[in-house]
């Protein structure tokens, strides 16, 4: 009998003894799970917390209308090219169409054209109701900034540069986009005469509501600029700068 109670006792003994490893065992566990879980909590905070300081970045010149103006069409071709045959309407319009690309790559403007071809506005013969009827339409889009883009011409062929004109008695606004724009073109390294900005009357100046340039952005009677004019690199440099210009226009 004694026997059976001491084999009972070492039973008992045995289980209690085995229940505290056990139990010892799973507390380990326990803390081990809570410790990866505290580890994975801790590798999820930092990405809480960059989320929560993420910045949303500002997309540039939300909200704006720019009106690009591709001087002539239709009838109106503009200048020729003297040794090149540069169509003026038609690099107008390439021009105006690389402005437009480049804005909506760069910025979230709106922009529109006031002719999307070679086309005129109104297929018309009277050049100041075709004027007046792009103004109208930079004005009914209720646009920001009106940019007319030509390309000139002169008698002298060694007269070459680039200049940026500005409507005469229009507010310094005009101005300061004409010397934004100007001063951003010629950062692009273009090689030729910077001819500055010029306080001129032309119609679409004088009569837009908005501020408003025309650039001439060369001259087709010169041989070196009209072969700069229609390379693809000053093409290039031209939209990016006058691009830079918007913004820079906008932001300072
Ligand atoms: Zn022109």
């Amino acid at each position: 009998m004694k026997r059976v109670v001491a084999v009972l006792f070492v039973i008992v003994f045995v289980l209690i003894v085995g229940t505290v490893l056990l139990e010892g065992q799973a507390s380990d566990d326990r803390n081990a799970g809570n410790i990866s879980s505290n580890k994975n909590s801790n590798s999820i905070s930092p990405r809480k917390e960059s989320h929560n300081i993420e910045k949303k970045s500002d997309v540039l010149l939300e909200g704006k209308t720019i009106a690009i103006d591709p001087g002539h069409g239709g009838r109106d071709g503009g200048t020729t090219g003297l040794v090149h045959g540069t169509n003026e309407k038609e690099l107008n319009l390439k021009v105006a169409k690389n402005i437009r690309d480049e804005l909506q790559v760069k910025t979230g403007a709106k922009v529109i054209l006031t002719r999307e071809d070679n086309n005129s506005l109104l297929g018309g013969t009277n050049p100041k109701a075709e004027l007046q009827a792009r103004i109208d339409l930079a004005k009914g889009h209720d646009a920001d900034l009106f940019i007319s883009i030509h390309h000139d011409a002169f008698e002298d062929k060694t007269v070459h540069g680039i200049t940026t004109h500005y409507g005469k008695n229009k507010s310094m606004s005009d101005k300061k986009l004409a010397e934004c724009i100007q001063n951003a073109i010629f950062k692009q390294d273009v090689k030729t005469r910077d001819r500055g900005v010029k306080e001129s009357d032309y119609m679409v100046l004088r009569e837009s509501t908005v501020p408003a340039v025309l650039l001439e952005l060369g001259f087709t009677s010169n041989a070196d600029d009209e072969k700069r004019m229609n390379s693809a690199s000053f093409q290039d440099k031209s939209k990016k700068g006058i691009v830079e210009g918007i913004i820079e226009y906008f932001e300072s």
